[in-house]
């Protein structure tokens, strides 16, 4: 069960959280230039609180 720490909601499973993906971004240092950003190379899923957004976890 997670229980959100920000407004006291509970959910049994995370089909009763809200869902989101993100797309990280990272900064490519790599090279002699100038650092450049890559966008989703590493996706992750954010499990968010239905009733105030806290974010809650990430798988
Ligand atoms: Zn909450």
């Amino acid at each position: 069960m997670v229980r959100c720490e920000n407004c006291g909601a509970e959910a049994e499973t995370t089909d009763e959280l809200d869902h989101d993906d993100v797309k990280q971004i990272e900064l490519d240092e790599g090279g002699n230039g100038p650092p450049r950003v890559r966008y989703g190379a590493n996706i992750r899923d954010l499990w968010l609180c239905k009733q105030c957004g806290k974010v809650l976890g990430v798988s």
